[in-house]
């Protein structure tokens, strides 16, 4: 029952990537947009994916050795991406489901396979559909990887045929294990974009929210879990009768991430069991930049010296139709305007273990400065850079305990503070000594 693709038609990126993936296997010395224009080409002539994925790699004197498969293996000997092998399997389960795509509606075939050695999800885009409780030998399949969890995918090589009688008659699916090795790990090891993993955690905070999916609404639930080394956000895609402080295990939970800050989520091919233990979650983890390179965090604690303070710190004038800073009096998108006033510092601190950039916001650095906003219009305005040097004398070489969300970006790692703290309290006098000193401005 080997499908084809359907004519002339377009694929989206997430069909088109692995298909330049697998040809590139094949003509590792072509480049990719040749190749996609290639595949493109072909579609548009309404050639069938497998003859095009042929033609391509003989056109380029390619050789065809990287499509035939690596022979018969089991679930639990598939590894990442690369190779074709062949399964024998038994569908557990099978939906279809129509898929928005940027090229229009696209039929997502996805369920469970099982054989002697594991359970594992498969996917096809490409039309293969397997029945719930029937045997298949599965002939060129290949793997991908999606949240963290390795998958068989059915690709157009691919070719499905049921087996013979009698095949897998006799398999204990409920003895399976439901995922490949599971991972398990502290709260504060978990990074962005790992799966496959085991968590035991205390519900700190659960909530639920209807969201628009395909096919109407979905309830999920959105929480805090902690244990004794960290503290995430989930989200759990299923109801598991999540409530205030149960603690839980979680096996095959996988990661997301917002700004950096990872987020923990577990669907329904997770299994999460209730704990008679109790758990004493940590309060404000305490964080080195060290850690927050790999990942961001929420409502934590860092500590270091003032390296730098950056320029564009002070006081400075923001649009008041998008609150960018103003650069010589312009938005780099709305041009000349008046300007609001507001005081800020960017500041680099160093903890010993790597460098954390932080902004520091208009409360904070009034703070600082022991000056409001409009107190440091009458004071700097009219003086050159005055500001920097006011709060260069109260940071630089100076320690904070910051504490507050640290987001990523290509940047690195950086702080957005809701408090600081000098960690020699003496500062706070300092500071105000500074500002008697500023008078002579
Ligand atoms: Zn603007």
């Amino acid at each position: 029952m080997f499908c084809c693709q359907e004519v002339g038609d377009s694929l989206n990126e997430e069909q088109i990537a692995p298909i330049i993936k697998e040809i590139k296997g094949a003509l590792p010395e072509v480049e990719e947009d040749k190749i996609r224009k290639e595949i493109e080409r072909y579609l548009q002539y309404g050639i069938e994916m497998q003859e095009a994925k042929r033609s391509i790699i003989r056109k380029f004197g390619g050789v065809e050795t990287q499509f035939r498969s690596v022979g018969s293996i089991t679930l639990k000997e598939i590894k990442g991406e690369g190779s074709k092998f062949d399964l024998v399997v038994k569908c557990l389960s099978a939906s279809e489901r129509m898929q928005k795509t940027q090229n229009g509606d696209k039929m997502l075939v996805s369920g469970l396979v099982a054989d002697a050695s594991m359970i594992r999800r498969f996917v096809s885009w490409d039309g293969h559909s397997l029945e719930e409780g029937k045997a298949y030998k599965i002939n060129r399949a290949s793997a991908r990887t999606f949240r963290g969890e390795v998958e068989v995918n059915l690709g157009s090589f691919t070719q499905v045929e049921e087996a013979e009688e009698g095949a897998l008659s006799d398999l204990d699916t409920d003895a399976l294990p439901r995922f490949g090795t599971l991972k398990e790990i502290k709260l504060r090891e978990v990074r962005p974009g790992m799966g496959n993993l085991q968590i035991v955690g205390k519900i700190l905070g659960v909530e639920a929210r209807n969201i628009e999916v395909e096919g109407g609404k979905k309830k999920i639930f959105d929480g805090v879990i902690a244990d004794e080394t960290h503290r995430l956000r989930f989200t759990a895609w299923h109801d598991f009768d999540l409530d205030i402080d149960q603690v839980v295990t979680v096996r095959g939970a996988y990661v997301k991430e917002w700004r950096g800050i990872p987020q923990i989520n577990f669907d329904d091919r997770a299994q999460v069991t209730r704990e008679e233990i109790d758990i004493e979650p940590v309060t404000t983890p305490k964080m080195r930049a060290e850690e927050l390179i790999e990942a961001g965090a929420s409502d934590v604690l860092v500590e270091g010296t003032v390296i730098e303070v950056r320029d564009g710190s002070g006081l400075i004038f923001r649009c008041p139709l998008c609150n960018r800073a103003l650069m010589n009096g312009s938005c780099s998108v709305h041009g000349a305007q008046e300007g609001t006033a507001d005081l800020r510092a960017k500041i680099v601190l160093d903890d010993g273990t790597g460098a954390l950039f932080a902004i520091l916001n208009t409360e904070i650095t009034e703070e600082l400065l022991g000056l409001t906003v409009s107190d440091a219009i009458r004071k700097f305005q009219s003086l050159d850079q005055s500001d920097m040097v006011a709060l260069n004398k109260v940071l630089l070489g100076k320690e904070f305990m910051l504490r507050g969300n640290v987001i990523r970006d290509d940047f690195g790692p950086t702080v957005l503070p809701s408090s600081i703290t000098p960690v020699d309290m003496d500062c706070v006098g300092k500071a105000r000594e500074i500002l008697s000193d500023l008078e002579g401005f």
